[in-house]
């Protein structure tokens, strides 16, 4: 596969282009375009430019709103709700961080309900950017219908990512990011693009029959991790992030949503908590890099995000390469609207 190298800066400038072209604010296609940079900038390219057209197809088809407004208010002492207005997450999210952390200091713990939102990103960016304040955070959200519950062969739950993070004594904070599917659908779409196999218990076939060939598997079912355990997380995050803040469950995002590769309508759930209010205000830091350290002594061990923190100076300094097809697919998009 032909491919091209872009500097980060490159980038942001066509992504940036693409998404006034097709009917983003300033502000909406600057917000957007910072979370596909900095997955491309840590190596993780299922949720860089890769997702570009994907925007582009929810911009045109007039689904999501490219300027809008979110709203902020604190619905309750250490609630903050964030009505994204039908647009992009990643506004609505840089609208609701400064308001989450202050209630979180302010009470040692405190949630941002997002909704209104469509979320196409990884979670990773918005729990790095909470704990890098000094603060846990957790975020969940639930993307469209792609998954079987454990025993069942249909989707149901979306690919419902969950992030984590800690902050650390030196250094970015540990953040682990992760689908509730073995492989996130992204990765699923890449390997069918590149021809590659799946490994065995990732997806279902669409006649319910286990397979490894990712074509099949896009128009079958994901399975999710770890069994029954995994397809219990799936359960918390469809309560989480639809029950809990009144938006789509994945199923309703899929029913109200053509499956033209462009995200759905849902919520997100982040928490952030302050441990320095919660019982060891002194000591809690000293204590977790504790348990950092004797986790690493093992051989084989590394820290969850250990791999973005090793891809970052690199690609800052020497770029990431994209399929041609894919530069040239977004270059015709800014420029045939
Ligand atoms: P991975 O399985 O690739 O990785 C999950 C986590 O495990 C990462 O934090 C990763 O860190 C860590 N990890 C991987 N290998 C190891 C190891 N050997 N030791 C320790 N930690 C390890 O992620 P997924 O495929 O499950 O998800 C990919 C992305 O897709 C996520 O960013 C998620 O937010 C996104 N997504 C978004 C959706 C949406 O609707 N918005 C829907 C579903 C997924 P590292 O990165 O350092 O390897």
């Amino acid at each position: 596969m032909d491919k091209i190298t872009l500097h980060l800066d490159e980038a942001r400038a066509l992504s940036h282009q693409c998404l006034l072209a097709n009917g983003c604010d300033d502000a909406n296609a600057a917000a957007t375009t910072d979370v596909m940079i900095a997955a491309e900038g840590d190596g993780c390219p299922s949720h860089g430019l890769f997702r570009l057209p994907g925007y582009v197809t929810a911009l045109r088809s007039g689904r999501v709103d490219g300027r809008a407004d979110p709203s902020i208010e604190r619905i309750a002492g250490a609630v903050v709700r964030v009505d994204g207005r039908g647009g992009f997450a990643p506004l609505a999210l840089v609208r609701g961080r400064q308001p989450l952390i202050e209630a979180a200091r302010e009470n040692g713990i405190a949630a941002l309900s997002l909704a209104g939102i469509f979320h196409f990103a990884a979670l990773w960016p918005e729990t790095e950017a909470i704990a890098q304040e000094g603060l846990c955070a957790l975020a969940v959200t639930a993307s469209r219908s792609l998954v079987a519950p454990a025993g069942g062969t249909s989707a149901l739950f979306g690919t419902n990512p969950m992030a984590f993070g800690w902050p650390r004594k030196d250094g970015p904070p540990m953040v682990f990011d992760q689908a509730v599917s073995v492989m996130a659908q992204g990765e699923v779409m890449i390997a069918a693009r590149e021809g590659h196999e799946l490994a065995p218990g990732v997806a279902l076939d669409s006649e319910g029959r286990p397979t490894i060939d990712a074509k099949a598997a896009i128009e079958g079912v994901l399975l999710p991790f770890g069994g029954y355990k995994g397809s219990a997380i799936g359960i918390m995050i469809e309560l989480l992030a639809a029950g809990l803040l009144g938006e789509n469950f994945a199923f309703e995002a899929s029913e109200t949503t053509p499956n033209d590769g462009g995200p759905g309508r849902g919520g997100e759930l982040m928490i952030a908590m302050d441990p320095a209010r919660f019982g060891d205000a002194v000591g809690w830091l000293a204590h977790s890099e504790q348990f950092f350290e004797r986790m690493l002594a093992q051989d084989g061990v590394r820290l969850p995000g250990d791999r973005r923190h090793a891809n970052r100076a690199r690609i800052m300094a020497s770029g990431f390469s994209i399929p041609t097809a894919l530069h040239e697919n977004i270059l015709h998009l800014t420029e045939a609207v």
